[in-house]
């Protein structure tokens, strides 16, 4: 008898600060969107949401008032539900991105390292990233490392063995590593290839251990094959319209639960069940709910 699969955590990131209304009618941009498309998405099998915020005509922003109303809305409709902020740079500069975390969400995003994206420079300078690590860890807000390069991978290693990053709430699990996330197919930084794949894995299971959970995101078309590849190898996966407004070739998707559908029918077709908020939070680490 094999033991049973382990199960796999969905994460939907539900608007981005990319794609518009334009690229899909379905990319929730006012809050109130977003509450019922992550609603949907939970439903669907969705534990974790990947929020970015918007003003109401699209527009990027980092505005914490704009976090905690989506806050408050995904706690009333998802009861569980892990949220994760981004702290991303396409929507604020320094220290502005990190003006949303003393919300206390479970979770933000955290990049490590500086790369090349599809038109500019995405600029993550070491105190920058220290600051934000440092408001992450004194709100007890655990991060998800976002590796755009292979050396982020080490940079979240340094951080760790220096102390920099809060793993976990305080006093459960202070040596717990980090979860990384893979990003594949974003134009300039690391392709969805294969080879890219799997040395992101080798050097991760490395430097943290075969037991580390991880994540992994494919943009555009990629999404897809990155979903398969994660979830067939142990990992966890995201899913979309922040990173990918298509269900295929020809057809948009109507919603970011389609995308997460198609997800648990991959994890279905390779044996793994979906993992709910609960095991989510117990995987991670993270205070019940
Ligand atoms: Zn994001």
């Amino acid at each position: 008898m094999n033991a049973p699969a382990s199960p796999v955590i969905l994460c939907v990131a539900i608007t981005g600060s990319v794609p518009r209304k334009s690229d899909n009618p379905a990319v929730p941009i006012t809050v109130a969107e977003q509450i019922d498309s992550t609603q949907a998405a939970f439903e669907a099998g969705a534990a974790i949401v990947h929020c970015h915020v918007r003003t109401d005509d699209g527009t990027p922003t980092s505005d914490p008032n704009r976090f905690a109303r989506l806050m408050e809305g995904i706690a009333r409709h998802c009861p569980g539900m892990i949220v994760q902020l981004s702290t991303g740079g396409r929507s604020g500069a320094g220290r502005e991105r990190g003006g949303m975390i003393p919300l206390r969400p479970d979770m933000c995003s955290l990049a490590v390292g500086s790369n090349n994206f599809p038109t500019r420079v995405y600029e993550n300078p070491p105190d920058l990233v220290h600051w934000l690590a440092g408001e992450m860890t004194a709100h007890g807000v655990v991060p998800e490392i976002e590796c755009f390069d292979l050396s982020h991978l080490w940079q979240a290693h340094a951080l760790w063995r220096e102390g920099r990053l809060p793993t976990t709430p305080a006093g459960i699990d202070a040596g717990r590593p980090p979860y990384c996330q893979f990003v594949l197919g974003v134009r300039n930084a690391l392709p969805a290839d294969r080879h890219v794949f799997d040395s992101l894995r080798a050097a991760h299971r490395h430097l943290f251990g075969a037991q580390a959970p991880w994540c992994a995101a494919g943009i555009g078309r990629h999404q897809i094959e990155v979903n398969e590849w994660a979830i067939a190898a142990g990992g966890h996966a995201r899913t979309g319209l922040e990173d990918n407004v298509r269900l295929d070739r020809d057809r948009l998707a109507p919603s970011n639960a389609s995308l997460v559908l198609r997800a648990t029918r991959i994890a279905g077709q390779l044996g793994r069940p979906v993992a709910s908020p609960s095991q989510a939070r117990a995987i991670l680490g993270l205070r019940p709910a």
